[in-house]
Parts: structure tokens; C-alpha cells; sequence
């Protein structure tokens, strides 16, 4: 599939439709504003496949009881270096931000936090979480899995059996968007695919695996058939994505799984029970590092030199250029913020449709 020309939204207009379309599904203004913020942020950001993209499921699962709105988050253990939390199923856009801010006001004191997070709804995209403490001027390193939700084959496997369990990394800079290191540990996040099946930008060759071994990048290896479906349904197929980086990539997915799910005591990706999976439960394991407790006067001007080190890497092809994590995202929110958020066609279509059913007309 090709990609679609896009429908460009502005950044405002976006975040303010989605916040009215959680308003009429039944969450409370601050918390629909909250997750109209993120969901967008994950847009500006470059990441369409954890943007507004979201909105159609995530008012499905909030009608059928798998997010819950108006959640706060419990403290079930928690001393002056870590805490363990309960999402308790609330949205991540609440659960998120209330975590993060905990693991900042300990590491502030302590120079270090851990915080486990368990049975959150879908914390969306985890650069948000390591900007936050990036802002806090704190380092911050996220490992995440998505219990209940097997869509990913092992190295050398075929079977789905992770999530696509992100890994995130931030460092503050002074005066600068953070270094910021922010991926899914399957070759493409799910959303991507998601988005691909919205006529969006296809995924590589190979992402995805068919139960019988076979390479694809075709979406319905995932969903099964697309047509006329406004909701993709990861459990409609038979085939899973692939992790990325081999052994090595399939190895941290794991490493995911052990921390974010048996560590901070949320699900697993699997076993699933009766085989298929309903909404995302995120459990999250994080640590929060204060530089100036490390004794690492001038550790953000070494971080700061040693990037423009890195990007002054000579391209390996003509007219290339070496980023460093986070540049990728900084570039695209300045394009974004000024020019609008590109959307594919099929995707503001379902969003509209899903604002219809609420009872909204669509924004002008
Ligand atoms: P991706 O493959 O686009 O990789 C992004 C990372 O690569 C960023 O750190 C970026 O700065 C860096 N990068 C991009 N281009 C680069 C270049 N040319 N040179 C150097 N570095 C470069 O990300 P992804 O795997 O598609 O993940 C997308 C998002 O999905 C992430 O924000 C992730 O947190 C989120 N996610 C969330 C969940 C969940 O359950 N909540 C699950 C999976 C993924």
C-alpha cells in the first residue's frame, strides 16, 4: 500500500476536538484535556502511531470498561528512594504524569528513585514520561511492557508472546529539548501498522511474521481483514510483529516483560486468558537519577558536546546527516506546531465519526 495524502489539522483544533470527544464519552474536563494534550503531543512529536490515531479505541475501551476514567493512582509501598503504584486502570494520560511527578519529588530529595507501575491504562507514548522529568532537570530510564497483550514474535519464534514493550532513555539539556531515546522493541510499534492500515505510511518489509513463518509487511497478517472495521482488532489475526534488533532487541523486549510485568507486579503479555486481548494495561518500572547528587558538575555541557560530537559524524551517504535521539522529534514539533498535524484521511475520518456518535459535529 501507498501512503494516502494526508488532511492537515491544526495543533489547537486537534487537541480541543479530542478533548471535547472524551468530555461527551464521560470523563471530566481536566482529564479529557489531559488526554487530548498527550495523545497530540505523541503527534507533534512524530509519533502518529501513539497520537489521535488512539481516540476511536480508546473511547471503545472506555465504553466497554477496559480504561477507566477518573482513576488516581495508589501508593501500595513506597520509602524515600522508591514507590510501588496501582494505576488502577485510570487513563495513562492521569496515571502517567501523577507517577512521573512522584519519582521526581523523591529523586529531587534522594538523587535517585525507582517507581514500579502497575495496571495502568495506555501510558501512550513514554517520551513524554522522560520529558516531563527531563524538564524537572532529572534523567530518567523507562521500561515498559503491555500486559495482556502478546502481538510480538520472540527471536527465532513465531507465536506472539511479548508486547511491543517500549524502552525509553531522556537527559535534560539546558536551554534544549532533552537527548531523548524512545522506541518499541518490535521492528514497528503497533500503531504503526495501525496507521499503514489507515492508507499511512507502510511498514518495512519483514515487520510482521504469518503463522506459518512467512514474512510480511501487510497489516491484515495483524488485524485480519481491514475493510470497513473503524476499530483495527490486533486479536482478528494470525500473525505477530517481529521484535527488532534480532536477538538482542527480542532480548530487552524480555527484559520488559521481567521488569515492567513480574517486577512491578502488572500482567505479563501472555498467557492471555481465552486467548484473546481486550485494552492495553501498561506496568512500567522507572528510575529517576538527579545529576547534581552524582557529583556531575557539568554533566549536561558534557552530554551537550559529546551530541554535537556525534552529529558531526561525516554522513555515510551523500547529503545524509548522523541525529542523535530526540532530534528527530524536536524537528518534527516545530514543523508541526507551525504548519498543522498531517493526518491520514481514513484516521480523522474515524475520529470524526467516533465525535459523531457522541453526539458531535465535527470541528471547522
Ligand atoms: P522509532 O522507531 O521512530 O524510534 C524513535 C527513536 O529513534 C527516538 O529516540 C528518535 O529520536 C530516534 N531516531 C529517529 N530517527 C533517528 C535517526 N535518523 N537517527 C538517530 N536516532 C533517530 O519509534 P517506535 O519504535 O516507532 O516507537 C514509537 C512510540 O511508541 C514511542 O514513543 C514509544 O514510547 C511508543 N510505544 C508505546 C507503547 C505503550 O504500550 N505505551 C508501546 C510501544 C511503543
Amino acid at each position: 500500500m501507498d501512503a494516502l495524502p494526508a488532511t492537515v489539522v491544526a495543533a489547537d483544533t486537534l487537541r480541543d476536538f479530542v478533548s471535547r470527544i472524551f468530555v461527551a464519552a464521560g470523563c471530566s474536563a481536566e482529564e479529557a484535556r489531559r488526554i487530548g494534550h498527550h495523545l497530540l503531543s505523541a503527534n507533534l512529536a512524530g509519533h502518529d502511531s501513539h497520537g489521535v490515531i488512539r481516540v476511536p479505541r480508546y473511547v471503545q475501551w472506555l465504553q466497554e470498561g477496559k480504561v477507566r476514567a477518573g482513576q488516581a493512582p495508589t501508593v501500595v509501598a513506597e520509602s524515600a528512594t522508591h514507590a510501588v503504584v496501582d494505576g488502577n486502570l485510570g487513563f495513562g494520560q492521569t496515571i502517567g504524569p501523577a507517577v512521573v511527578d512522584l519519582g521526581i519529588a523523591k529523586a529531587r530529595e534522594a538523587g535517585l528513585a525507582v517507581v514500579t507501575l502497575r495496571n495502568a491504562g495506555h501510558v501512550g507514548r513514554i517520551g513524554d514520561w522522560a520529558e516531563r522529568a527531563a524538564e524537572a532537570g532529572l534523567v530518567s530510564i523507562h521500561f515498559v511492557n503491555v500486559g495482556m497483550g502478546e502481538i510480538v514474535a520472540p527471536f527465532g519464534g513465531v507465536d506472539r508472546r511479548f508486547g511491543t514493550n517500549p524502552f525509553c532513555i531522556g537527559v535534560p539539556q539546558p536551554d534544549a529539548p532533552p537527548l531523548l531515546l524512545d522506541f518499541a522493541t518490535s521492528m514497528v510499534a503497533e500503531g504503526k501498522v495501525l496507521v499503514a492500515s489507515n492508507g499511512g505510511k507502510p511498514i518495512p518489509p519483514g515487520a510482521l511474521i504469518g503463522p506459518d513463518g512467512e514474512l510480511s509487511s501487510d497489516p491484515r497478517t495483524l488485524y485480519g481483514p481491514i475493510e470497513n472495521t473503524i476499530v483495527r482488532d490486533p486479536g482478528n489475526g494470525e500473525g505477530a510483529l517481529r521484535a527488532f534488533g534480532d536477538h538482542k532487541g527480542s532480548g530487552i523486549a524480555f527484559m520488559c516483560e521481567i521488569l515492567a510485568g513480574c517486577f512491578a507486579g502488572s500482567p505479563t503479555a501472555g498467557p492471555v486468558p481465552g486467548g484473546k486481548r481486550g485494552g492495553i494495561v501498561n506496568g512500567m518500572l522507572s528510575i529517576y537519577l538527579h545529576p547534581q547528587h552524582f557529583g556531575a558538575a557539568g554533566f549536561a555541557e558534557t552530554a551537550r558536546s559529546f551530541a554535537e560530537h556525534v552529529r558531526n559524524s561525516r554522513p555515510a551517504a551523500p547529503g545524509g546527516e548522523v541525529l542523535v535521539p530526540g532530534d528527530a522529534e524536536s524537528r518534527t514539533r516545530a514543523a508541526r506546531l507551525r504548519d498543522g498535524v498531517p493526518l491520514q484521511p481514513e484516521t480523522w475520518a474515524a475520529i470524526q465519526t467516533t465525535g459523531a456518535k457522541l453526539g458531535l459535529p465535527p470541528p471547522r
